[in-house]
């Protein structure tokens, strides 16, 4: 087959083992850096191109869109999508995800476990908040933050407000978020390839963080997961429409609760993790599934 894969650094661990796992399929593969694709968007015979070339005869495309150009890498996947183009994640999908607000909705929508969670722009109304999600300790998060930055723990009620102030002042976008104490540092990532969990991850933070990041300094290993939480990280991707996923989820007293979907997981913790060949599963899966004029939505809506 004839891939190609959207993505701006090829060097990425993540990124040279799905072109591996491509080229020992057998498979032609080719990267191209999304910011330098462009096109004419109202042709009505849609195209890219790069570098002065028409892309052409494009089986399947594997989006791998940084989240600080998902605005103009979504317009470009969008692009293949008109041209019938199969995308290993839609672009509809994809900007679900990328949106905290807007996935968290479509989630609770659907009756997934979500740990309770208020947003606000600037209320002024920072006690109220805090009641909404249970009183203190909560977590505060910026709705932009990645890799753990912008998440913040109120201890106590005052702590929690006067964060919720600061925030304020700064004009950001705020998530005030149920504390799940017992989740104890630790969350799970669970892999979703076409429905099924194919992998799965403990992540534990650094000596007293409560954040699990790695990047913050957290560790990972595999670990066998419940179905239940099976089931909500499968719940989770269909809601929101991809095909290949990171679920991130906490272990709360009262069953798994969803925090984050990730639309372009990292390959290197959960292979490390686990010992599992993922690129080449994600390659085996465009195989068993791409087909030109596949794509549901078409970038609509
Ligand atoms: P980011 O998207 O920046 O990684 P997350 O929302 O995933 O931010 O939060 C970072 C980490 O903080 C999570 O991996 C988890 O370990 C911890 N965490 C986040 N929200 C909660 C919560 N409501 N209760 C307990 N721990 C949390």
């Amino acid at each position: 087959m004839n891939l190609l894969m959207m993505a701006r650094n090829p060097d990425l661990y993540s990124h040279r083992r799905i072109a591996e796992a491509a080229e020992q399929r057998g498979h032609d593969f080719r990267v191209v850096d999304t910011l330098k694709c462009y096109m004419n968007i109202a042709s009505h015979r849609p195209d890219v191109r790069y570098r002065g070339e028409v892309l052409k005869d494009i089986d399947a495309v594997i989006p791998r869109i940084g989240a600080s150009i998902t605005f103009y890498g979504l317009a470009v996947l969008r692009q293949f999508e008109m041209m019938g183009v199969y995308p290993l994640n839609e672009s509809v999908s994809i900007g679900r995800s990328r949106d905290k607000l807007r996935s968290m909705q479509i989630l609770s929508r659907r009756g997934i476990g979500l740990p309770v969670t208020a947003f606000a722009h600037s209320t002024g109304q920072a006690d109220d908040l805090i009641d909404l999600v249970g009183g203190a300790p909560c977590v505060i998060k910026l709705l932009e933050g990645t890799q753990g930055i912008g998440v913040v723990l109120g201890e106590t009620k005052g702590a929690a407000k006067s964060m919720i102030e600061a925030f304020g002042g700064l004009k950001a976008n705020i998530l005030v978020q149920e504390f799940i104490k017992e989740a104890g540092g630790t969350d799970i990532r669970a892999f979703v390839i076409g429905g099924k969990v194919i992998a799965a991850m403990q992540r534990t933070g650094a000596e007293g963080d409560f954040r699990s990041n790695i990047h913050r300094g957290g560790s990972a290993k595999t670990i066998r997961i419940t179905p239940e939480e099976r089931a909500t990280a499968v719940r989770a991707a269909k809601a929101l429409g991809l095909n290949v996923c990171g679920v991130d989820m906490l272990r709360a007293n009262h069953g798994p609760v969803v925090m984050e979907v990730n639309s372009s997981p990292g390959l290197e913790g959960i292979e490390g993790a686990t010992g599992k060949d993922i690129a080449g599963m994600i390659i085996e899966f465009i195989e068993k599934n791409a087909r030109p004029n596949k794509t549901k939505t078409k970038g609509k809506g």
